[in-house]
């Protein structure tokens, strides 16, 4: 996400400024406008709202007035907004502070203990519109896999994500290692991130179109021991500026973080990650795939009803050999790479919209 910070309405000791700089870790592009920015690598301090340009933020993000908030948004044009706040405020708010939620996709971010309160005297705000902070120690937000992080990461995706309209979409599901990046197995090192050739103008054209492009993968890895989870956001926040710096914003990314024999129901082939990001990314997952260079990619794409898809690169061309042996069974389609699936997605979408 591309994100514009209020800085001058965040508390310096509060939950927010620390997920954010969680947020900024996992690779999203924050700009720090006004207020003290904390010294981050992803985080750019801005003086001035004239100094940002048009389209260089998706998402505001701030605390206190959504009036504040709103019309900065507005000026840069931005989809949807983030606002924390608390049960007291929202009670006080009247038609302008409404009407200016309003004219944003607005979701506000309270905590926990103001649930109860919320729900007794703020009748005219949807509930779905509300997310509860995660609780425990704010300091410890600033890990990118704090359940904050996560918490405020999804919630701006789902608000950019419904920003678009009520109607679920087709959604690009994509591996990550040997299919988007350079397969390096188990890796933890953000500089060994390479794009795999024909992958940026692939996913621009899918972007261009506004398919949501979510991410699904399998980080064993940590399961094993092998890296930490704070060890694979690094990964995944280099993929993510380096898709960036190709015009290319990612719209999510899940990960299944177990290893194969730990019991759990989200490592791929399983759908549970695609069923909870559909549900984020209101993608529709009949018409969606999948797209990995393993034949358990492409199980996975036709176990969630959609279409699977093996690529060729990574390990995909000895899997293309094992097909007929394989539990995973025969993958939909055959692609050379993420590029040649992403043009056949958008063929095969545009044949059924004219049909
Ligand atoms: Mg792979």
């Amino acid at each position: 996400m591309k994100v514009l910070v209020h800085g001058a309405s965040i508390d310096p000791q509060g939950r927010l400024r620390h997920a954010l700089v969680g947020l900024a870790r996992r690779g999203h592009a924050l700009q720090w406008l006004e207020g003290d920015a904390p010294e981050e690598p992803g985080i750019t301090p801005v003086a001035r709202l004239r100094d940002i340009h048009h389209g260089d933020a998706d998402l505001v993000v701030g605390e206190g007035s959504p009036w504040d908030l709103a019309w900065r948004g507005w000026r840069l044009r931005a989809r949807a907004a983030l606002l924390a706040t608390s049960g007291r405020r929202l009670e006080r708010w009247g038609l302008l502070e409404r009407w200016a939620w309003e004219s944003l996709h607005s979701q506000a971010l309270i905590d926990e203990e103001d649930s109860e309160h919320v729900l007794r005297h703020v009748g005219h705000i949807p509930l779905e519109r509300f997310v509860l902070w995660a609780g425990g120690e704010p300091s410890s937000a600033q890990r990118p896999e704090s359940p904050d992080v996560e918490l405020l990461e999804r919630a701006g995706e789902r608000a950019l994500a419904r920003q678009l309209g009520p109607l679920r979409r087709p959604a690009f599901f994509v591996d990550r290692d040997g299919t988007l990046i350079v397969e390096h197995g188990y890796l933890s090192d953000p500089a060994r991130v390479q794009l795999l050739p024909g992958v940026a103008a692939g996913l621009r054209a899918l972007q261009a179109e506004r398919i949501p492009i979510i991410v699904v993968s399998n980080q064993s890895g940590i399961g094993r021991g092998k890296f930490t989870e704070s060890g694979m956001f690094a990964v995944m926040a280099r993929l993510r500026a380096v898709l960036r710096a190709e015009g290319v914003e990612l719209d999510a990314i899940y990960y299944c973080p177990h290893a194969p024999d730990g019991g759990c129901e989200c490592r791929k082939p399983g759908t549970v990650l695609l069923e909870r990001a559909a549900d984020d990314q209101q993608a529709l997952l009949v018409s969606s795939w999948m797209v990995g260079d393993k034949l358990l990619d492409a199980a996975t794409g036709r176990a969630m009803g959609g279409t699977g898809v093996l690529v060729r690169t990574g390990y995909g061309r000895d899997e293309e050999e094992r097909i007929a042996g394989s539990e995973f069974g025969r993958p939909d389609r055959v692609y050379e790479g993420v590029g040649e699936a992403a043009a056949a997605f958008l063929a095969v979408r545009e044949a059924r919209d004219s049909a």
